[in-house]
C-alpha cells in the first residue's frame, strides 16, 4: 500500500514515511493510492466484534507489511479500551457517542492510534521527534494526552486563547512534561499557518518535526473505523445508513468517505458545518471561497475557514486543490453532491436543537453534535417521501466540556465523566506568543538547536 500526495508533485511513499512526514514535500496531503475493499462477509462478521477488533481489520489493510498482526491487535486493544456507545435516539435514529476517550473528544480515537504507531515505528536511538499541532479546541488536548509521557517525543500545541473553553485549555496546559502549550495571539487559522510555515522552513530542517493535525495520515485512517463499527451495531448488511458528521477541518467526514469506499454501506454523508459555510457554498455553487478570518461560533472546534482535509475530498472525486484552496482540476461535482449533503447551521439553530433534543427525547447534545443533529434533520426534511433511512448522528464531544452553555440552555450542569474530573485542580502552564512566524521559529530553533 502506497501513499500519494494530493498535489501530485512528489513520489509516492510507504505508510511509515507518510506518517512521520505529516505533510508531503510538495505541501500536499497524503492519501492511500488505492482504497482497500472489505468483503460483504467481513462486514457482516463485524457484528460480533469489539471496537478494537474492527479497528484491527480496517487498519491492517492500510498498514500491511509494516506491522505483525499480533502487534497491531495489541495496539488496538491498548488504544481502544473505553466504551463507544451507539444510543437509540428516535425512530431508526442513533447517536454515535465518540466522547468516552481520555479527553472526552472524538479526536482521542485518532490521536491514540497515531501516537502508538509513531512510538512503534520510531527506530530505537532515533533523535527527538517534535510533534507540532495547531488546535481550535479539542485536537490539542487529545494529541497532548495521547503522547504525554512517550519517551523521545515532544508535543507542542498552539491554541487561540480566545476561542477555546476553559476545560479545553486545561487539557493542554496541565500536562507539562513533554507537552508544551503555546497561546497564540490570534485565531486558529494563525496557529495553523505557523505550523505549516515551520514544516516548509528549510532553516528548521535539522529538527525532526512532524504534524499531528488532521492532515496526518495516521490520524485520518483510524477515523474510518467508527463508521464501520456504528454500521455493525445498527444495520444488517447490505442495508444502507445515513451518517451525519459535524465538520470543521473535514478529517472526520473523510473517515466516513473512506469507510464508504471500503464498502460500508453509507448512502449519504451529511456534512454539517457551523457558520463557516465555505463547503456548503462550494457544493451549491461550484465555486470555492475560503472564509478569512474564520467565523467564531459556539461549536468552536469547527471554526475553520478553509478545511485542511478538503484537498483530500476533492482528490477522492478526481480533482486537485492546492493548499490555498485553489481548484487546479475540478472534481466530479455531481458525484460529490450525490454522496454528500453539506449544510450550514447557525448558532441559534444549534442552541434550539440542544433544547429540543433534551425536551423531546432526553437526548443530551453539546454544540458540535447539535450541528450534526440539525444537519441530519434538514436532510430528512428535504427527502420527499419514502421510508425513513437508518440514520447515525455523530456526537464528537462530551456535553460536560461545555458546562456553561448546557447550564444556560437546559438548567443543569452535565455530569463530569471520569476523564475530565480532576482537570480543574491541575496546575496550568503555557507560553504566550504573537501570531508571528519569526517568533515561533526562534522558539523552535532555540529549544531544538536548528
Ligand atoms: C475537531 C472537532 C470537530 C471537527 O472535526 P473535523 O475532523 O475537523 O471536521 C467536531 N467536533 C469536535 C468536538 C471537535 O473537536
Amino acid at each position: 500500500m502506497n501513499y500519494i500526495s494530493t498535489n501530485e508533485n512528489t513520489p509516492k511513499v510507504d505508510f511509515v514515511t507518510a506518517l512521520f512526514r505529516g505533510q508531503a514535500p510538495d505541501r500536499g496531503l497524503y492519501m492511500p493510492e488505492t482504497i482497500p475493499a472489505l468483503k460483504p462477509d467481513e462486514i457482516r462478521a463485524m457484528k460480533s466484534m469489539s471496537y478494537a477488533e474492527i479497528a484491527e481489520i480496517i487498519l491492517s489493510r492500510f498498514l500491511s507489511g509494516h506491522i505483525a498482526p499480533e502487534r497491531l491487535s495489541e495496539l488496538c486493544r491498548d488504544a481502544y479500551d473505553f466504551d463507544v456507545p451507539v444510543e437509540p435516539a428516535g425512530d431508526r435514529l442513533f447517536i454515535l457517542r465518540l466522547d468516552r476517550g481520555p479527553t472526552a473528544s472524538f479526536k482521542d480515537f485518532a490521536a491514540a492510534m497515531m501516537a502508538r504507531l509513531m512510538s512503534e515505528f520510531r527506530g530505537a536511538g532515533a533523535k527527538r521527534l517534535v510533534v507540532l499541532t495547531a488546535t481550535s479546541g479539542d485536537t490539542g488536548g487529545a494529541v497532548a494526552a495521547a503522547f504525554h509521557g512517550i519517551p523521545g517525543i515532544d508535543v507542542i500545541v498552539l491554541f487561540p486563547p480566545g476561542e477555546v473553553s476553559g476545560r479545553q485549555r486545561r487539557q493542554m496546559t496541565t500536562l507539562s512534561g513533554n507537552v508544551t502549550a503555546i497561546a497564540v495571539d490570534g485565531k486558529f487559522d494563525h496557529c495553523q499557518a505557523l505550523v505549516k510555515n515551520a514544516f516548509a522552513d528549510p532553516d528548521l530542517r535539522s529538527i525532526d518535526l512532524t504534524s499531528a493535525n488532521s492532515i496526518n495520515i495516521g490520524r485520518l485512517l483510524p477515523q474510518s473505523v467508527y463508521y464501520a463499527y456504528a454500521y455493525s451495531r445498527v444495520a444488517d448488511h447490505p442495508e444502507p445508513m445515513v451518517v451525519s458528521v459535524p465538520s470543521g477541518n473535514f478529517g472526520d467526514m473523510m473517515g466516513a468517505l473512506l469507510a464508504r469506499r471500503m464498502g460500508i454501506p453509507i448512502s449519504r454523508v451529511v456534512v454539517a458545518t457551523n457558520a463557516n459555510d465555505e463547503v456548503p457554498q462550494y457544493l451549491a455553487t461550484g465555486i470555492y471561497r475560503r472564509i478569512d478570518p474564520s467565523r467564531v461560533c459556539i461549536s468552536n472546534a469547527m471554526n475553520v475557514g478553509h478545511p485542511s482535509n478538503l484537498a483530500r475530498v476533492v482528490s477522492l472525486y478526481g480533482g486537485r486543490m492546492d493548499g490555498t484552496g485553489a481548484v487546479i482540476r475540478p472534481p466530479d461535482m455531481d458525484a460529490m453532491r450525490r454522496d454528500l449533503f453539506a449544510v450550514s447551521v447557525s448558532d441559534s439553530e444549534t442552541r434550539d436543537a440542544i433544547r429540543e433534543a433534551w425536551r423531546d427525547g432526553r437526548v443530551l447534545l453539546e454544540p458540535h453534535g447539535a450541528v450534526g443533529w440539525v444537519g441530519l434533520r434538514r436532510y430528512l426534511e428535504l427527502r420527499k417521501n419514502g421510508e425513513k433511512p437508518l440514520c447515525v448522528s455523530v456526537e464528537t464531544a462530551h456535553p460536560a466540556k461545555f458546562p456553561e452553555e448546557i447550564e444556560r440552555l437546559l438548567g443543569f450542569t452535565p455530569e463530569t465523566p471520569p476523564s475530565l474530573a480532576g482537570l480543574d485542580a491541575g496546575k496550568e502552564s503555557w507560553r504566550d506568543m504573537p501570531a508571528d512566524y519569526g517568533a515561533f521559529r526562534s522558539f523552535l530553533s532555540g529549544r531544538y538547536g536548528a
